[in-house]
């Protein structure tokens, strides 16, 4: 009878012992899938938050969507103080703190201040390290960002990082004003802050392919690039910059996936109207501009997936 209790109580202890490692291994199972998936964020603009594991990458992080002007893309339900080019660029930090509260890197593709305004405020908040053209770096050495933290590129660099690499690709910025735009100017000293909103001059414009763990993101921030400079990057993920003044670029969108080799997944950045704050809705834009997009790709790259990305919601790619 003792024996037979004993064996009764080993039976149970073991059985028990077995649902126990296999609760363990299932909540490893979900803590790794979870680890190994890439987490985009879109910020709007070109901006994103792009996590692998416990690394956390930002591009053009542009938060305070100022109410530039007094133009069509600003609407009367805005309340907010209207900025006007000759103002002193102020971020919205409130808003910046609520929103990003971690940052390892920041990357940015030129100096414009719907790219780079809020980088100063950011890069002092989080310690980030900064990667970007002299242009860039001299603006934030301004706001007392030390040496440190900056990474100044020209284009060109392959960087490998501890669990990440980046290849840094000189590109064009976008054909504006009706392919009229050209700025040449540069900041090669450490100008005066704070900046007016129109001393964020561009400076030269870049791309970033990043080479994560198990996925290589190839980033936009601009409607334009030099097409021999991409040739050979097949990126799995394409931040594609889509908005309107590409259309007068000659195949642009033909030209752009093929020589990317047709990435499996496409995400259009820089599509949205970003004088309005967070909330506000997209709707034209994503008609006027994405689904048109979306439609293209369809016809030329059929294996493509296009993902249309909402403020503030998180992408992720397993
Ligand atoms: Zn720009």
């Amino acid at each position: 009878m003792k024996q037979l209790k004993a064996h009764f109580l080993t039976t149970i202890m073991t059985k028990m012992l077995g649902v126990l490692i296999f609760l363990a291994l299932g909540i490893c199972d979900t803590a790794v899938a979870q680890q190994e998936s890439l987490r985009l964020k879109y910020f709007g603009a070109a901006g994103w938050e792009i996590q692998d594991g416990n690394l956390t990458v930002l591009i053009d992080p542009y938060i305070s969507r100022l109410k530039l002007g007094t133009g069509p893309g600003v609407s009367p339900k805005d309340k907010r103080k209207t900025v006007e080019r000759s103002d002193a660029y102020v971020s919205d930090t409130l808003l910046i703190d609520s929103i990003i509260t971690k940052a390892d890197f920041i990357l940015a593709h030129h100096s414009h201040f719907d790219h780079l305004g809020d980088v100063p405020y950011i890069a002092k908040k989080t310690g980030a390290k900064v990667i970007g053209t002299e242009t860039s770096c001299n603006i934030l050495r301004a706001y007392g960002i030390p040496n440190e933290q900056l990474y100044p590129v020209k284009g060109g660099e392959d960087y490998q990082f501890e669990n990440f690499s980046i290849k840094v690709i000189p590109t064009l910025h976008s054909a504006l004003n009706d392919k009229h735009y050209i700025d040449s100017r540069t900041y090669t000293e450490v100008p005066e802050a704070p900046l007016k909103v129109s001393e964020f001059i561009e400076g030269g414009s870049l791309m970033f392919l990043i080479r994560f763990k198990r996925h290589s993101v190839l980033t936009m921030g601009s409607m334009n690039f030099i097409e021999r400079e991409l040739l050979g990057q097949e990126p799995d993920i394409l931040l594609a910059g889509v908005n309107r003044s590409q259309l007068g670029l000659y195949k642009y969108n033909e030209r752009l996936l093929k020589v990317t080799n047709n990435p499996g997944i496409i995400i259009p950045t820089h599509w949205d109207n970003f004088r309005l704050p967070y909330g506000f809705s997209q709707e034209a834009g994503i008609e006027q501009k994405l689904i048109p997009f979306k439609e293209d790709v369809k016809r030329l790259s059929p294996k493509s997936k296009v993902l249309i990305p909402e403020h503030l919601k998180t992408i992720i790619i397993d």
